[in-house]
């Protein structure tokens, strides 16, 4: 029989390894197929099961500011290894290597920017960065942020995600939780509005701390939002967490956020939540000095807003 006998099938097989990549991918939530600039389109949620994938802080940045309207502030405050830690490899080298995975040189940005022409004080978290830990650099970057909108009065928005404290930088991290505190205390007093939002995940010192103090608490749909880790809690109290647990809609339901926001719509909503707290703006200037930060140009720009709520 010929059948047996071929050397080689008659039927030419087209493949597509030679093209490489084709841009299609599989959802990992829904396991449905779809193609990459569908995604990015979407900004990075599943068009067919609506899963919010991560975004990177520069497209989490253009996602909500205005086109080239974003400007980097406290950019020179770098990672010190003050207490020379070491486990299975070094501070450092791991701050080296989380540098070269998210391009990015700590784990929060944080400068200025206008959302629908209004000034905004805007930090964004990175979870590429060690697991988006807030350290040191973390707490100060955000804390000096926060001094920024209350000195130039303008709202601030800050959206989390984090794995919590940096456990490398020991009791150093914990204190940035009552220094981001205490800022936004000040801010509060000063009548300055801050909008939090809340992206998967967002857990231990920072939902602690400056992510669940807002004075509007967005969050991301079926984010994952709490204070220890539901693998924590389960070895702690020997059982296993509803899967409901721990997401934004169940904290909805408890009160502990305001609202629950596609990331499609998040610009827009987030526009509207800061116009309405500041519906009492005034064009006059400020008797404020230029802010001895490091980008004093722009921080006399900032000087032709005032809140008055
Ligand atoms: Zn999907």
């Amino acid at each position: 029989m010929g059948l047996f006998s071929r050397d080689k099938p008659k039927i030419k097989i087209q493949t597509s390894k030679k093209d490489g990549f084709s841009g299609w991918l599989k959802c990992t939530h829904c396991s449905e197929l779809i193609h990459m600039n569908e995604l990015e389109h979407n900004q990075n949620c599943c068009p067919k099961c609506d899963y919010h994938y991560r975004l990177s802080t520069e497209e989490r940045i253009k996602s909500l500011s205005d086109p080239n309207s974003f400007q980097r502030l406290f950019d020179q405050l770098t990672t010190q290894d003050a207490l020379e830690f070491v486990d299975t490899e070094s501070y450092i080298k791991r701050v080296v290597n989380a540098k070269e995975k998210s391009g990015n040189n700590e784990a929060v940005i944080v400068g200025h920017c206008t959302i629908n022409t209004r000034p905004v004080a805007l930090g964004v978290m990175d979870f590429n960065f060690m697991g988006g830990s807030m350290g040191s650099v973390v707490g100060e970057r955000l804390t000096r942020l926060i001094e920024y909108a209350q000195q130039f009065r303008i709202p601030l928005v800050i959206v989390s995600t984090s794995g919590g404290a940096r456990m490398q930088e020991s009791i150093l991290s914990l204190m940035q939780m009552a220094k981001t505190a205490g800022a936004l205390a000040k801010l509060d007093e000063a009548g300055v509005p801050y909008v939090s939002i809340l992206t998967n995940p967002t857990t231990g010192g920072v939902t602690a701390s400056f992510a669940a103090l807002g004075d509007v608490i967005i969050a991301e749909p079926n984010a994952l939002i709490g204070f220890a880790g539901p693998r924590v809690i389960e070895q702690t109290i020997g059982q296993k967490l509803p899967s409901r647990a721990q997401k934004s809609e169940f904290w909805l339901e408890h009160g502990m956020i305001d609202c629950i926001v596609k990331r499609p719509e998040l610009r827009q909503k987030l526009s509207n939540i800061i116009e309405y707290l500041c519906s009492g703006i005034d064009e006059k200037k400020t008797n404020h000095a230029p802010a001895d930060y490091n980008n004093l140009k722009l921080a006399k720009s900032m000087q032709n807003y005032v809140l008055t709520i």
